[in-house]
């Protein structure tokens, strides 16, 4: 139905260029305009309520409400609300924070860089990669290897890492000098009878022939989400990262593990890297670094990039790289106190709790639907993916969307979850989130998977 005329949903139709969006049809059907959050629940402005299953966009880890963020912020708005960090200035909150990154990263780092978005910390680590390179004397060191299915962001250099069509068709991308890999799904990649060491092993021997193929002195580093987000909530197989590591440390081509969605506990370990064992040189994330209240990302360097940047900079006079809101203060401030509270509550003990709550009720009640191929997840971050044929694993026709219509259903039933390709929807809720919560969303999902079943029953008979 289009929106009523002067309505907010008019307005935004007449008016948002909108992220993400096919802007055709959001014309003629508008947006869910969104008014109010509390805890892990949100409020349209007809005042229907929704459990919001993937935490905004895999990002609100507080829900939609924190006293404290909202008066950490208010005190450093008082305070100083701008101050930038250009030419050796700083401020406490900056400084605070990059305290709390460095002493919490899940191996030694030297120094965190602060920047405003997912997409802004990966192409900041690319140019730190190729600076590094150039500093200490490999100018031709500057390949960078990435994998089908990942998600790195929508800037030039982290939309070229990102492995999904929709981010390069048109756009003409990917940036020379990018190659993606095969993503490491079991369930899709792995020939018959594979087992997830086989799969893995394979998966490390194509990364070592495409260094070789492209010869070791021009490949600087791989880039790599612990477990992939938006490409489908992808978990590695067993042994993945011990075997790609390998390889890597072999050529010396750097790691660069993206924690932007699984940083700060997602996965049940504070970061995504200890449950997945990778041991990066660079660690970017954002997201939950402020439970989202405001923009703000990092990236974590360790000793050796440090000091190729610094040997770069001494050379130029300068590091030319950084944000007018490189630390903005409020963020940074903001960030602070998310920490604190991150560790007040035990962010990942409590996300390991819930989490096996989570993995255990989706497996328990939807294993064995029809519909459901593979269920896949760690932590409190999950996928169920729908299958036409649950013994091949072959996926529905895309043309029939069936992920964004079981999306668009699961809104209608009070929960809102995030559709992927291969009809898959993500969960990925407020870590805040209790079990009592975890059942109440399973519920609603289950009864809008319901009315779906029977919708493709009764399309299948028309
Ligand atoms: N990396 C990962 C793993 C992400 O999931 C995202 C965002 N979904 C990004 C990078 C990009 O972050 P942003 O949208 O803040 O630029």
């Amino acid at each position: 139905m289009p929106p009523r005329a002067n309505s907010p949903a008019a307005r935004d139709a007449a008016f948002a260029l909108h992220p993400y969006t096919e802007h055709k049809a959001h014309r003629e059907t508008g947006s869910l305009i969104i008014e109010r959050g509390q805890g892990v629940r949100v409020w349209d402005e007809s005042g229907k309520e929704y459990i919001e299953a993937v935490a905004g966009l895999w990002c609100a880890s507080l829900g939609f409400s924190n006293e404290r963020l909202r008066e950490a912020a208010d005190r450093q708005m008082r305070k100083l609300p701008f101050y930038h960090a250009f030419g050796a200035k700083a401020h406490e909150p900056m400084i605070e924070l990059s305290e709390m990154l460095v002493q919490r990263a899940p191996v030694p780092m030297a120094r965190a860089f602060l920047a405003n978005s997912g997409s802004e910390a990966n192409d900041s680590a690319v140019k730190m990669v190729w600076y590094y390179n150039n500093a200490i004397g490999r100018p031709q060191k500057k390949k960078i290897i990435s994998r089908l299915r990942a998600y790195h962001g929508v800037t030039v250099a982290s939309a070229s890492l990102t492995g999904l069509p929709a981010n390069h068709k048109l756009f003409d991308l990917p940036i020379a000098g990018i190659f993606h890999v095969s993503a490491p799904h079991h369930y899709h990649g792995a020939e018959p009878g594979e087992s997830e060491e086989a799969f893995a092993s394979r998966l490390a021997d194509e990364i070592e022939a495409l260094i070789l193929r492209e010869g070791p002195d021009t490949v600087a580093a791989m880039w790599a989400e612990p477990i992939m987000g938006a490409g489908g909530v992808v978990v590695p197989p067993r042994t993945y990262f011990e075997k790609v590591q390998a390889v890597l440390r072999k050529y010396d081509v750097l790691l660069v593990a993206d924690e932007v969605i699984c940083g700060f506990g997602r996965t049940g370990a504070y970061w995504g890297s200890q449950s997945l064992g990778m041991e990066p040189d660079i660690l970017t994330c954002a997201k939950a670094l402020s439970s989202s209240f405001l923009p703000i990302s990092g990236v974590l360097v360790n000793e050796r990039i440090f000091e190729g940047l610094a040997e770069g900079s001494s050379q130029i006079g300068t590091w030319g790289h950084g944000f007018t809101y490189s630390g903005h203060p409020v963020s940074a401030a903001v960030a602070v106190e998310t920490l604190k509270i991150y560790d007040e509550m035990d962010v990942a003990g409590h996300s390991r709790q819930v989490g096996a709550h989570l993995q255990n009720e989706l497996r328990r009640r939807f294993a064995d639907h029809p519909l459901i191929g593979e269920i896949r997840g760690m932590g409190l971050i999950a996928a169920v993916e729908m299958v036409e044929d649950k013994a091949t694993h072959r996926n529905f026709d895309p043309a029939r969307k069936l992920g964004a219509r079981l999306a668009k259903l699961c809104e209608a039933h009070g929960v809102i979850v995030r559709g992927l390709a291969n009809d898959a929807v993500a969960f990925s809720p407020p870590l805040i989130i209790t079990e009592s919560e975890v059942d109440e969303m399973l519920e609603r999902f289950g009864a809008a998977l319901e009315a779906f079943t029977v919708e493709l029953r009764r399309e299948s008979l028309s």
